[in-house]
């Protein structure tokens, strides 16, 4: 890898397959087929399920940021996370950690599950792991910080025990961005993200990456990719490559944001609790230290009513009311009935996800507006 800076890789063009006009802002290739010279004389490009110069721009840029030997841009999170699945047969199994994005849930339980795959759910974060492994165990799933509960697992700790079994760890890196954590230097096999959240970062496209560092599997997942055809479109691609240019930035004020914010709610009198990595007093904090360069924009919190809730969700102004996270916009979420609404209850109950339950991804605005938005939603409430 080269040695240049995590903010100036953000800026890097693929020399390999640059334009010939030496365009700054890599252009939209909107073909779905491209000229051979003759026969045997490919460009590299021959159709664009299989490979695209944009899209293989925004690849090149993403398996730099995270380290990776290849990374392959999907049409959606949940597109990339689906077909990383067709890498496993009927028979094997899967420890996934028990809190992760809804959609990952679904997809496992829903679909993985009827492909005789099977799973065994548990709270990694705990680091006890006697009795998880079987014989037929093949991969672990996990996000740190977990959504929505921001649980965090010891990636380097956890991927020692995979490797001692000849298991893959795969974490999905989108809460934290290769901007503040690189799963792939901590041990693990495979990155997921969810490009729609705060590498694309203007809630204006939808995206997904799978990124690894090993040949073997590379090829088998380029093979799977170019034959079930879920590629991100060239001028999703390029709005994705547009974002991560101003990653860096955007992550820095949506942290520095973040930590404002939530000391404010954690001395609200109706918050009863405030989940954050940053805080000295979360579980996972010196491991967050220890494995990342930042504790991200993502905040979950308690107040003491559902009625507080619905107030809240109605009357936000600066903060949108919406599901997904990692944009410059501040959107708040209610997990138990969006992200998360199709995971099983006890599942949910198991990991405190209640009618109480908020999550905030906190965006580029002034802070002052933010704190003064919650703190106007609350004065109303009580004046009520
Ligand atoms: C949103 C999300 C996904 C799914 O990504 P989509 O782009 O919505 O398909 C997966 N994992 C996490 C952690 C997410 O937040």
């Amino acid at each position: 890898m080269s040695d240049y800076s995590i903010e100036t890789v953000c800026q890097s063009i693929d020399r390999s397959i640059a334009d010939q006009w030496g365009a700054i802002s890599f252009p939209i290739y909107q073909s779905a087929t491209f000229a051979h010279r003759g026969l045997r004389d490919s460009t590299g490009f021959d159709y664009t399920r299989m490979q695209n110069p944009t899209r293989q721009q925004l690849e090149y840029v993403v398996a730099k940021l995270e380290h990776g030997l290849d990374a392959m841009a999907f049409a959606s999170g949940m597109a990339a996370i689906a077909t990383l699945m067709e890498l496993f047969s009927p028979g094997d199994h899967i420890i996934v950690d028990a809190d992760l994005y809804g959609g990952s849930v679904r997809l496992f339980n829903e679909i993985s599950s009827k492909n005789g795959i099977t799973f065994t759910t548990a709270d990694l974060s705990r680091g006890d792991y006697a009795g998880l492994f079987q014989s037929n165990t093949k991969a672990v799933y996990l996000e740190t910080p977990t959504n929505p509960m921001m649980n965090v697992t010891d990636i380097a700790a956890l991927a020692g025990e995979c490797h001692k079994r000849n298991v893959i760890l795969i974490v999905d890196n989108t809460f934290l961005t290769p901007y503040y954590q690189n799963p792939l230097d901590l041990g693990a096999d495979i990155v997921i993200h969810s490009g729609t959240k705060f590498l694309s970062g203007h809630h204006d496209t939808i995206g997904g990456f799978i990124v690894l560092k090993d040949e073997k599997t590379d090829e088998r997942l380029r093979l799977i990719y170019k034959t079930t055809g879920a590629g991100l479109a060239p001028f999703d691609s390029w709005l994705i490559l547009r974002g991560i240019r101003t990653l860096a930035v955007r992550m820095d004020r949506a942290q520095e944001n973040a930590i404002k914010l939530a000391a404010y709610l954690k001395q609200n009198r109706h918050v009863t609790k405030v989940i954050y990595p940053g805080f000295t007093e979360h579980p996972g904090y010196e491991i967050s230290c220890r494995q990342s360069r930042g504790f991200g924009a993502m905040i979950s919190f308690y107040v003491d009513s559902r009625e507080l809730v619905e107030f809240m969700l109605k009357n936000v102004e600066v903060a949108f009311f919406a599901e997904s996270l990692g944009g410059t916009e501040t959107l708040i979420t209610y997990p138990i009935t969006q992200t998360h609404a199709d995971v099983p209850r006890e599942l949910l109950e198991k990991n405190g996800i209640n009618d109480r339950l908020l999550r905030l991804s906190v965006g580029i605005e002034g802070i002052d507006d933010l704190i003064g938005d919650f703190e106007r939603v609350f004065e109303l409430y009580d004046r009520q």
